[in-house]
């Protein structure tokens, strides 16, 4: 279901950690504009700034310098970012971590519950739901986390390097997730990856280098 609505749009959007001779920069002024259905894949080796471009896009950090513009309707549960590493929370179980943000978010208990047992079968974790984290494998968490965000039914999805602890056959089954609920609610999906692989899985590839977005449209 693409449509022409923008979700987020970058201008010249560069982050820099660090001022003086401490400075890296992680990102280079990056252009984007990112619209509801798109399906992009962000390729780079480690360090070239693939999770800072996911956190400006994601509101977590904001641009030392240019913009990164999202429309006044768009809320917090609107973007739903998977992080790289561990981000489930240690003292609940895998059904209450996935269910937390639409707890949150208002929703009653037996409401989220049910929205987060949905997606967590989406990704292959459905027999996880009562496993705390500290009992499940790097891979399985990877899922967990994913499901918390479908669960959310955001409309901008942004994945950062998803698969990095998945075999083949859970990376394929875990992006096909990723897939069916974007198409399904009809969000934007943004994947960082340094497998080709996994990124010729979406419409379109944009490659990052030493902080610099390669092959960025530039937004006016
Ligand atoms: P990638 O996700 O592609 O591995 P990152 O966005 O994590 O790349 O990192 C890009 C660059 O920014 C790297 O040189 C990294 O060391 C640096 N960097 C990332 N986060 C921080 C931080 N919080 N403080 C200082 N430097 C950082
Ligand atoms: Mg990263």
């Amino acid at each position: 279901m693409p449509s022409d609505e923008t979700l987020v749009t970058c201008r010249d959007a560069a982050l820099t950690f660090g001022r003086g001779s401490q400075a890296v920069v992680a990102v280079h002024g990056a252009n984007l504009k990112i619209r509801a259905g798109d399906r992009l894949a962000v390729v780079g080796p480690s360090g070239s700034g693939k999770s800072s471009l996911l956190h400006l896009l994601a509101g977590l950090e904001q641009p030392t310098s240019g913009e990164v513009i999202r429309p006044e309707p768009l809320g917090t549960y609107d973007i739903g970012l998977v992080f790289q590493g561990d981000s489930l929370i240690p003292a609940l179980n895998v059904l209450e971590n996935a269910a937390l943000p639409l707890v949150l978010a208002g929703r009653t208990e037996p409401e989220a519950q049910e929205a987060a047992r949905a997606a967590l079968g989406l990704v292959g974790a459905a027999d996880l739901v009562d496993r705390l984290p500290e009992e499940i494998s790097g891979g399985q968490a990877q899922r967990a986390a994913a499901a918390r965000v479908l669960a959310q039914g955001p409309r901008l999805i942004l994945a950062d390097e998803p698969t990095g602890r998945l075999d083949h056959a859970t990376a394929t089954r875990l992006l096909d997730a990723l897939l069916t609920a974007a198409d399904r609610t009809g969000a934007a999906l943004v994947v960082t990856t340094h497998d080709p692989a996994v990124a010729a899985r979406l419409t379109v590839q944009h490659s990052m280098r030493e902080g610099r977005l390669l092959e960025s449209e530039k937004t006016s």
